[in-house]
């Protein structure tokens, strides 16, 4: 894309001054919630410095040599690191290569642009090695690193970095950009994306509502006793995809809105009927404090904490729940 999604012309804006003014940073860390576009944004802005024509408010051209070679992948002065597979580390050596290619000269260019997406995936190895050559800029190189997770980056990297926070669009301009998306269920799916519109493309594409039942499912099921919560946790974690202790964040609010405030003050209309459900088998004396730690639970997930724990520990609280303890069946 050559335009950044409307939700983030000010901080477009904002870069396109610095760049006029030859006063961009030489580093550059992108980061905000999952699912709002920033990589693709870092993506615009490295389109927009390697351009040899931008268009009036920095876009790229799209015609130029540069931009034909970016959209082959086969710029020179552009090079993308990321983890190997998803999920995966990136590796020391991966950074080594990028820093040899960085010794070599530019080959078309003004800038050479790095773009680092997942920043939060590199290893120790390799965050150092990467350390070393943000101590020591080079003219004219700019790196951009793209994270979801800050606290997850070491805070040696976050120094010498300038940040660019995103933010979630509003719920209006989500559901109109969406819209021009997905036909129908928009109001659902974003819903179920917490708000970032990108996630909820993702979602849609990946039947991610349909997955999303089967969580609120596993939940009813726990509290009957008919799973067990390491078994479901265990399920759960291989989905990386999914996020459900977020989803139970908003269900367990909802709960408490609807126990104090009635129904038309639950946010996800569509789980209407298993929400009630589940109010009248959750012991509501204990729900306020399995929403503190749940929140503590989300929280500990942004750094790098054992996911798959934290997912044991919330659904073992979880069964704790139920009003029938005694009725349960046994393991
Ligand atoms: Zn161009």
């Amino acid at each position: 894309m050559s335009s950044p999604y409307p939700w983030q012309s000010q901080q477009w804006q904002q870069l396109q001054k610095r760049h006029q003014a030859g006063a961009m940073p030489h580093a550059l860390l992108l980061h905000g919630p999952e699912g709002i576009g920033k990589a693709d944004f870092a993506q615009t802005i490295a389109r927009s410095l390697l351009c040899e024509q931008t268009g009036e408010s920095g876009e790229a051209c799209g015609q130029c040599k540069s931009c034909q070679l970016l959209n082959t992948g086969n710029h020179p002065d552009f090079i993308h690191i990321q983890p190997e597979e998803a999920g995966k580390a990136i590796k020391v050596d991966q950074i080594r290569e990028l820093i040899q290619q960085m010794g070599l000269s530019h080959h078309l260019s003004t800038y050479r642009v790095v773009l680092i997406t997942q920043a939060e995936q590199m290893n120790l190895a390799a965050s150092n090695s990467l350390l070393k050559t943000l101590e020591e800029p080079q003219a004219n190189t700019i790196i951009l690193l793209v994270c979801s997770k800050i606290s997850r980056l070491p805070a040696t990297i976050r120094s010498r970095c300038q940040k660019l926070r995103f933010s979630l669009p509003s719920h209006n301009e989500a559901i109109a950009w969406l819209q021009t998306k997905l036909k129908d269920q928009t109001e659902e799916i974003l819903t179920a994306a917490n708000g970032a519109p990108l996630l909820a493309v993702h979602m849609f594409e990946a039947d991610i509502l349909k997955r999303r039942q089967v969580v609120l499912k596993d939940l009813l099921d726990l509290l009957k006793a008919d799973q067990q919560p390491l078994a479901v946790a265990a399920n759960w974690y291989k989905q990386s995809d999914i996020q459900p202790l977020s989803w139970l964040y908003y269900w367990v609010c909802d709960l408490i809105r609807l126990k104090t405030a009635g129904e038309n003050y639950v946010v996800d209309q569509s789980a209407m009927h298993q929400l009630q459900t589940l109010l009248k088998t959750i012991d509501l004396g204990k729900l306020y404090q399995f929403h503190d730690q749940l929140g503590e639970a989300i929280r500990l997930q942004q750094t790098s904490a054992n996911g798959l724990l934290l997912l044991e520990g919330i659904l073992l609280s979880w069964t704790y729940l139920a009003t029938n303890q005694n009725n349960r069946k046994l393991a």
